[in-house]
């Protein structure tokens, strides 16, 4: 029989979910396993059914499933249909509801790892694509200040901006040139790369949105890659003397915040990262 709590994908080996979330499990003495379920998109259905089922918590849901879930569950919440991808179902008495966690799990990383509070900041988000939606719905809610969002695609920039304007609210699009960028970048206070530049086994592993020279040494500089560790966007910020974090504590706390709405309990967050670095060190 399969347990009550789980992350779903295809593949699902890569996947280090299991090993945080039991952690936070077993801290709590609550006796579940959380297991990691290889779903083909041909039974996504079927698995998806099996949630509703007495007794059953939560499934994390990651790739390729995220936007495939939508129409399988019962309701979305606010977050979810923003960013129109749902990485949390939640079963809530045989219904089912779809949560995105990417925005709170970004803002937890950036306020409790890296000590920053957008709230006024003025923010250049690179990249364009699904991760951007979760980090730019985030900050507009976070209350920032101003926001730019650069893309090598401008269109898709445009489009983003003109998706989350709002009263006063309203994204500028740019383009990923240098006269472009340096407009913005060096009046931001938090920078953050969202586009795959510097992914391991992405489109350009040793590229950088953005250049020391640019940065301020007062920014932050937040990449949502997590592999590597250090990107050489990371390298960047640090040499220009500003503050370099990476994107594991968001993936961590993306699922922290899906722990804590499945089990209603705080989550033991120590304990869950503890877990976490010490499977990366052994890996
Ligand atoms: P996506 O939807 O495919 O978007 C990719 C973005 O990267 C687009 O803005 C794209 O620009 C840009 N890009 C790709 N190749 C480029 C190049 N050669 N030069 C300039 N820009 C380029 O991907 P995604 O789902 O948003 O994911 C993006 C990254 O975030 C991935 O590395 C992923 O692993 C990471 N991620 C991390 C977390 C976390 O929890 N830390 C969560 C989600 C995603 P165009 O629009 O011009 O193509």
């Amino acid at each position: 029989m399969s347990s009550n709590i789980g992350v779903m994908g295809h593949p699902i080996g890569h996947t280090k979910s299991p090993v945080f979330h039991q952690a936070g499990l077993d801290e709590l003495g609550i006796k579940e396993t959380f297991e990691a379920w290889d779903v083909a998109p041909e039974y996504l259905e079927e698995k998806v059914a099996t949630f509703r089922a007495d007794g059953f918590l939560a499934a994390c849901v990651t790739l390729p499933h995220k936007q495939a879930v939508i129409p399988l569950v019962d309701e979305l919440t606010e977050a979810a249909q923003a960013v129109g991808a749902v990485n949390w179902i939640f079963n809530r008495d045989g219904k089912l509801v779809g949560h995105n966690t990417d925005g709170t799990g970004f803002l937890r990383a950036l306020k409790e790892k890296a000590g920053f509070d957008p709230k006024g900041a003025n923010v250049v988000v690179f990249g364009a694509g699904g991760a951007a939606r979760a980090i730019i719905y985030a900050l507009k809610t976070a209350g920032v200040n101003r926001l730019t969002i650069a893309n090598r695609t401008v269109e898709k920039a445009q489009a983003l901006a003109s998706d989350f304007s709002e009263g006063k609210f309203k994204p500028n699009a740019i383009g990923m040139s240098r006269d472009e960028l340096s407009n913005f970048v060096p009046y931001a206070n938090l920078l953050v790369n969202t586009t795959s530049l510097g992914m391991a086994g992405g489109p350009a592993e040793l590229a950088t949105p953005a250049t020391a020279d640019m940065i301020s040494a007062d920014a932050v500089g937040y990449d949502i890659v997590y592999a590597p560790p250090m990107t050489k966007f990371l390298r960047e910020v640090e040499e220009a003397g500003a503050e370099p974090s990476g994107g594991m504590t968001m993936l961590v706390f993306q699922g922290i915040e899906g722990f804590e709405m499945s089990t209603g309990k705080t989550a033991p967050v120590e304990t869950m990262f503890a877990a976490i670095e010490q499977a990366l060190k052994s890996s």
